[in-house]
């Protein structure tokens, strides 16, 4: 305990002023002050005591107590003001150790009594204890106004609450957070139940009005010798916020890539799989045929005459017969069943679990279903026909290629065979 003050202490960082009528008088007490190491000053009354205090910011003041009892049996006022002010310690000096003069200046902030005559090793102990305790109080001090600072200034809300809920201590970001003056939580019970569990969030008002959240963090420490509730109150509003942006930017990159992703594999004017997409899926599902041993049928349609309908009745026309064509194709075939625009008025559909005779039923259905097309230019009904070669896998097919080259010949024999129709091989 000693050893660890002593390290510190140096007798040359201290300066002592004494205030004494007759200082001359004390040449054997400042001899023995300097010779211990001390910074020495004298002052002969108040007004010059001041005056050395504001210059000089003594450590320590001895002060004798006929100059107090000079001004009304007290330091003069003024001189007492500083002192509170500056925190300085001051011990009086007194041949005169009177109980009521004791009690009454040990109010005043008088913290010891020297007795003249000195006993100069009582001198020493005393002035150095002092100015230890002084000097350490100084640090407390210093280090509790940066905590301070630190907690004032935090962004974060800080509150301690005692075990009855009331609040004990509590730092503006809380009180900001919680929307009341820092005075209306000191001292008051919480109002809110504590959350044990971490990361609870709260919602609050900002200032601004705009909707907040806190995240709570609740921890046990010591204050004041009690245990008490510590709790953190962080402000994740912005992190809400940038993570809300995030899910949005994110949200939308998703959007676009399956937009580009859709751009990719469908036909513009029909909707349906464009010819990468159609051919892609045909080989999956003709893999998956062979590898199951299950049916699988394509049939290959082509719109009859389409170039005559384009150049009668325009090209605009044409579009919206393809795309009166997809539609009456995709009532005849089955959910499950994949339709796609290989190119101009040729479409490919892929019949998954589909047998010939089942294939070329809704061959069929689709020739008929050409039928109910209403489309008109000029008060006349435009007929749309289409052409159907069916393909169904058997044994002798090795691959989607064959299929394909199948499927293209009985096509070509239906166009060959009148059109309006469809055709197995
Ligand atoms: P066939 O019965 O033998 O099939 O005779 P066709 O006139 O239909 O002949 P073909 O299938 O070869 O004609 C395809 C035409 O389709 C040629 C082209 O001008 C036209 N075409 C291709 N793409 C489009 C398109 O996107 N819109 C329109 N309106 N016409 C297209
Ligand atoms: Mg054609």
């Amino acid at each position: 305990y000693r050893c660890s003050y002593m390290k510190n202490f140096v007798a040359s960082d201290f300066s002592i002023l004494i205030v004494d009528y007759h200082p001359e008088n004390l040449k054997l007490l400042g001899n023995v002050l300097v010779k211990a190491g001390y910074n020495l000053n004298f002052a002969t009354n108040c007004q010059e005591a001041r005056q050395k205090i504001s210059h000089l910011h003594p450590n320590l003041i001895l002060f004798d107590l006929k100059v107090a009892e000079d001004n009304g049996c007290g330091v003069c006022h003024q001189l007492q003001e500083d002192l509170k002010h500056q925190h300085i310690p001051m011990i009086f000096m007194t041949v005169n150790k009177e109980r009521k003069y004791l009690n009454y200046n040990f109010e005043l902030g008088v913290i010891d009594y020297l007795q003249k005559p000195f006993d100069y090793e009582e001198v020493l102990a005393k002035v150095k204890t002092h100015l230890i305790i002084k000097q350490k109080s100084d640090e407390l001090k210093e280090s509790e106004a940066k905590l301070n600072t630190i907690i004032t200034h935090l962004y974060d809300g800080i509150l301690i609450i005692d075990r009855d809920g009331v609040v004990k201590f509590a730092n503006p970001a809380a009180a900001r957070i919680f929307g009341q003056p820092l005075e209306a939580l000191l001292n008051h019970s919480l109002g809110i139940p504590i959350l044990t569990s971490d990361k609870a969030l709260l919602d609050f008002i900002h200032p601004n009005g705009k909707l907040g959240v806190a995240e709570i963090t609740v921890g046990k420490t010591e204050w004041q010798g009690e245990t008490v509730d510590i709790i953190c109150l962080r402000d994740v509003s912005d992190r809400q916020k940038v993570m809300e942006e995030l899910e949005v930017a994110l949200t939308k990159q998703k959007e676009l890539s399956e937009e580009l992703e859709k751009q990719a594999t469908t036909d513009g004017l029909t909707n349906i799989y464009n010819r990468r997409q159609i051919m892609k899926l045909a080989a999956q599902e003709f893999d998956r045929s062979i590898r199951y041993q299950h049916p699988f049928s394509i049939l290959m349609m082509d719109i009859d005459k389409f170039k005559i309908i384009n150049d009668t009745y325009g090209h605009q026309i044409g579009d919206r017969v393809i795309i009166e064509m997809v539609k009456a194709v995709l009532k005849n075939i089955r959910k499950v069943d994949i339709l796609g625009r290989l190119g101009g008025d040729e479409f490919m559909a892929i019949l998954p679990e589909t047998n010939q005779k089942q294939a070329v039923e809704v061959a069929e259905r689709i020739c008929l279903g050409m039928r109910e097309i209403e489309i008109t230019f000029e008060a006349e009904i435009i007929k749309v026909y289409t052409s159907i070669g069916v393909a169904s896998y058997s044994e002798e097919i090795i691959n989607l290629e064959d299929m394909i080259s199948y499927a293209d010949k009985a096509l070509y024999q239906a166009k060959r065979g009148g059109r309006n129709q469809f055709c197995t091989v």
